[in-house]
């Protein structure tokens, strides 16, 4: 049955979806169940409607203008004050939940020991996957880059006379180009994840690593649903729309002829991929077809089961703040009378490991934690990066993918090191982005004007007389200067705030004056 067939005005609700305060939303213990999402504070979509804000202009490989995204997103208040509140109640309960085990920073320490180790030995611990993988039945395949890993797939597909694929929500797939690769090969890819489905029928890419439409109101996703399965636009209730989702798609889940996930662990010693999902959607995807196939980017490499709890234990406190994700799904090996495939894909993950200053991005869980902490993310939505990876991540990531076309990206951050005081696996975020500013200065990746500014900044920064008379100038300019003058497009600081109230005396001048009157220097 297609989406197409299905009724949601007029087929009935499932009887098990209510109106909130319904009792059967009670546990055995009369108490509201208290899954991650269940305990979240809910933030309410606005009453009044306002057009979602789209994310940034790709023209090709020009670099990302995430200002100009930013700043459109900015100017939609509603859409901006829901996602700010949404994420940082996120943030709020990561702490909570951190702080709740006496041990969180020794698991931090041992899931960056854990990742380090691996990766200095990706190569033993790959071979041995495969090794592993094999004697379990599946089919192993390499992809070098994205285009490889799509040709593989399609290629199992063709073998099989397959023409629609069920996916569970992957970033790695995202990163190839996957579903616009197979929609120009006839093959239907439904994605089982909720967030993502909606990502999909509204034709964008997902804004978050573990919340794909974080950027969408309800009211948001009441216009998608109504434009592409036909719900009641009017009707914005969450239950409404997740249960009119769930009707539309489940048809098409049980008729598929092929399912694909991507992988959140690989373990080394037995072949497994590990997914981590709050819907069950990858095992809708990874059990129900025959044929099953799972995408692994090299770097999900663990060596052994018993290294597991600690990612699990790390993942779901940075993601959501639960103690766990609701389904931790182990895939082996075939189930009787089906084929298993994986595909295990570089796309640029070798040359990265050979960064000196950027390999340890490799260590990331992709639990979002530094995008829900990161003030830049929180008020711009992740669409305004332009790349697959948005947020702290992001900026360290994207430019090992296109460093002209991400040249921009790692200038869109405060550097208030909060992206890496939360990472679970101890990645110096904010030094890497410091340090992509240096190598995209050094070659050139900036534009000319930001180029003579920071040559102009040097100038001054290291002759401190010329810093003295420049900082005394200014003070006087801002004192005596009209408003025009100050607020103006070229200073583009002072286009959502105040400057700051310029100081009687310099911290320099009061210092000669107090404390070098005695002869202290
Ligand atoms: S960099 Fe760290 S905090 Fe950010 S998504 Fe990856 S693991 Fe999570």
């Amino acid at each position: 049955m297609s989406a197409e067939g299905m009724n949601p005005q007029k087929d009935p609700l499932h009887p098990q979806v209510q109106p909130p305060g319904d009792e059967s939303a009670r546990g055995q213990d009369g108490q509201r169940l208290q899954h991650a999402e269940g305990a979240s504070k809910p933030v309410r979509a606005p009453a009044a409607r306002e057009a979602q804000p789209r994310g940034a202009k790709i023209h090709g490989d020009k670099p990302i203008d995430q200002a100009e995204a930013a700043e459109r997103f900015i100017a939609a208040p509603l859409h901006q004050a829901a996602h700010d509140a949404r994420l940082w109640d996120v943030r709020k309960k990561r702490d909570a939940a951190t702080q709740a085990i006496p041990e969180w920073e020794e698991l931090r320490e041992l899931a960056s020991q854990i990742k380090t180790h691996t990766l200095a030995n990706l190569d033993t611990y790959l071979e041995q996957f495969e090794a592993a993988a094999k004697a379990n039945g599946v089919h192993v395949h390499w992809a070098a880059d994205g285009a490889e890993h799509n040709r593989i797939v399609h290629g199992i597909l063709r073998d099989h006379g397959a023409k629609t694929l069920i996916k569970s929500k992957s970033m790695l797939t995202e990163e190839c180009g996957f579903r616009h690769y197979m929609a120009a090969n006839g093959i239907d890819i439904i994605e089982t994840d909720l967030g993502e489905r909606i990502q999909q029928l509204d034709e964008e890419e997902p804004s978050h690593v573990v919340m794909p439409a974080v950027h969408k109101t309800r009211i948001d996703v009441a216009e998608v649903f109504a434009r592409t399965l036909g719900t009641d636009p009017t009707n914005d209730d969450a239950h409404y729309l997740a249960e009119s989702q769930r009707m539309t798609t489940r048809p098409l889940i049980l008729q598929a002829d092929a399912g694909m996930t991507g992988c959140n662990f690989a373990i080394a010693e037995t072949g497994t991929v590990v997914t981590c999902t709050n819907e069950g959607n990858a095992d809708l995807s990874g059990n129900v077809p025959k044929l099953q196939i799972h995408s692994i980017g090299i770097e999900k490499l663990i060596p052994r089961i018993e290294h597991l709890g600690v990612f699990i234990r790390v993942l779901a406190r940075s993601a959501l703040g639960s103690t766990i994700t609701q389904y931790t799904s182990h895939f082996r090996g075939p189930r009787k009378g089906t084929e298993m495939h994986m595909v295990l894909v570089d796309n640029g993950r070798s040359a990265r490991l050979g960064m000196e200053e950027f390999w340890t991005s490799l260590k990331c869980i992709r639990c979002g934690a530094c995008m829900n902490t990161c003030p830049v993310y929180r008020r711009s939505g992740g669409l305004s990066y332009g790349a697959t990876y948005s947020g702290p991540i992001g900026l360290i990531i994207d430019p090992t993918f296109n460093k002209r076309k991400y040249s921009t990206l790692p200038f869109s951050s405060t550097m208030n090191g909060s992206c890496t005081n939360v990472c679970p696996v101890k990645i110096n975020i904010h030094e890497q982005i410091f340090a992509w500013r240096k190598v995209l200065a050094e070659e050139h990746q900036i534009p000319l004007l930001k180029q003579g500014m920071m040559k102009a900044a040097g100038a001054v920064l290291s002759r401190p007389a010329a810093y003295r008379a420049a900082i005394g100038a200014a003070d006087s300019a801002l004192k005596a200067l009209p408003r025009f003058a100050v607020y103006n497009p070229v200073n583009t600081w002072g286009k959502k705030r105040e400057m700051p109230e310029s100081p009687k005396q310099s911290f320099h001048a009061w210092y000669k004056q107090n404390r070098m009157k005695d002869g202290a220097k």
